[in-house]
């Protein structure tokens, strides 16, 4: 049996997260009352009309260019007719042979190595409602049109992804960068981003694609990934048990871990689409290009691979830093206003992401500023606070807002360095704890850190630890050689 690869080509839809829908000024919230923001233009009622949301387009353009997509100069909307009970209008207006996006790629981290996956289009077009069916028998199932007319972009890939692994990467990859372009939240779990799959098997080497099937209702990546690792399995035992593969499309079942027939595949003539009368074409001239492309963020793995360079940071803090754009805008104004990057990194990831989780709370709305993030590090640096009583100030800070030195200075929290003080609390507990004071003259080296953790105790972590290790060890020298 010759040796067979997978050819796979993701089709993903993305919410844009414009307030108001596409072709109407309904508004967009998610989980609102059903059929509570419609209008009579998203519920196709006779005689009103669309008008496109600019902003919707803007959003469009913005992440052609993104992509390195070329703009067409002139697009236009075409109606996608079927029937189906939450498509008020029967037709979806969507785009078909002339979309708005053209061509582009998406550069991606698979196991380490990075890999260019081409764009074929991306188009704008408006959602569907939605199905609610009933769960308990005896009450009835309803459609909610809150989400029809949506603005939707629909990114299409080139079949050049190889594995189910790569498929995730690309739409792990493809989230960050819309997220980055904050043209949609890209949540999964309440549908704004959604990924249909077409996939095919074929000899390895050979030119030819083999015959594809498109597999449908994957709600996670992980979905995405389980369903393709299924699909090429059924493909490749299915040919070598002397089957034909059927083009046609499947549905991933979750519970049984299986993809099922759902109907055979449509043809785009099947749709008969045809120009939408109602919508003007779409001229995008250069100047508009031109204002967009100069708001581009830096793409994620760019700005990854600057951070790295720039900032001599680990390959793990950069990851982290840049799995949102916000944090890692955070972690630049620290280092801008004045933060040593390796330090405020550390302080970003660990105290300042477990709080905002503990908390469930975004960057947006927390407290601490980087002015906040240098003064505190310099507060730790400079000794004038223990690294513990960092811990603590950093949590008040989150909690407050109030500026780290204001925190230390009106709590007592300065670090205790007065060797007069040390000396003393250093007596006291020698006097008090004979049994390790004994160990450590017996030659327990280790005993000194139980000594060194008492008078810490003593002063609620205020002690210089340094210091403190010091004194004792030169009281405890000094009193054997007396013996
Ligand atoms: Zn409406």
């Amino acid at each position: 049996m010759p040796d067979y690869e997978a050819v796979i080509g993701l089709e993903v839809h993305v919410q844009l997260k414009t307030r108001s829908k596409i072709f109407c000024g309904c508004p967009t919230t998610f989980g609102a009352e059903p059929n509570t923001s419609v209008c009579p233009v998203c519920l196709g009622l006779p005689g009103s009309l669309p008008v496109l949301n600019e902003t919707a387009l803007r959003y469009s353009i913005l992440t052609g260019i993104m992509l390195g997509s070329t703009i067409s100069s002139f697009s236009k909307f075409d109606r996608k007719n079927y029937f189906y009970p939450d498509l008020p209008k029967n037709y979806q207006i969507s785009q078909y042979d002339l979309p708005l996006c053209v061509g582009g790629e998406l550069e991606i981290e698979f196991e380490g190595k990075r890999k260019r996956i081409g764009i074929t289009r991306v188009h704008l077009e408006e959602d569907a409602g939605k199905l609610v069916h009933a769960e308990v028998e005896g009450e009835d199932s309803g459609v909610d049109f809150n989400r029809t007319g949506v603005p939707l972009l629909e990114i299409v890939s080139e079949p050049e992804i190889s594995s189910p692994e790569e498929a995730f990467a690309y739409l792990k990859g493809l989230k960050l960068t819309l997220q980055y372009l904050g043209v949609s939240d890209c949540d999964m779990e309440k549908g704004s981003l959604r990924c249909d799959a077409n996939v095919s098997v074929r000899p390895r080497g050979e030119k030819l694609l083999g015959v594809k099937v498109e597999v449908k209702n994957m709600n996670s990546f992980r979905a995405v990934q389980k369903a393709l690792a299924y699909e090429i399995e059924r493909q490749n035992r299915a040919i070598a048990e002397g089957q034909r593969i059927v083009q046609e499309t499947r549905l991933w079942e979750a519970e049984s871990e299986m993809t099922h027939p759902m109907r055979s595949k449509e043809e785009a003539h099947d749709y008969r689409y045809f120009p939408e009368p109602d919508l003007v074409p779409v001229m995008v001239d250069h100047a508009l290009q031109e204002v967009l492309r100069a708001s581009l963020p830096e793409a994620p793995l760019k700005r990854r691979d600057r951070l790295v360079a720039q900032y001599a940071l680990p390959e793990y803090d950069v990851e982290v830093l840049t799995s949102e754009r916000e944090l890692a805008d955070y972690f630049e104004a620290c280092v801008t206003a004045g933060a040593e990057p390796k330090a405020a990194s550390n302080l970003i990831m660990g105290e300042m992401l477990r709080l905002l989780k503990e908390r469930a709370l975004t960057l947006e709305g927390c407290k601490i500023t980087p002015k906040h993030i240098v003064e505190i590090l310099a507060l730790v640096s400079s000794g004038a606070i223990t690294g513990t009583t960092g811990k603590e100030v950093f949590a008040e800070m989150f909690e407050t807002g109030k500026r780290p030195g204001e925190i230390v200075h009106s709590g007592g929290l300065a670090q205790i360095s007065d060797q007069a003080e040390l000396d003393r609390l250093a007596d006291e507990v020698i006097a008090k704890n004979t049994k390790s004071v004994e160990d450590y003259r017996s030659g327990k080296a280790k005993a000194i850190g139980f000594l060194v953790g008492q008078v810490m105790k003593a002063t609620k972590g205020k002690a210089n630890p340094q210091m403190v290790n010091e004194i004792l060890k030169k009281k405890l020298e000094k009193d054997s050689s007396k013996r």
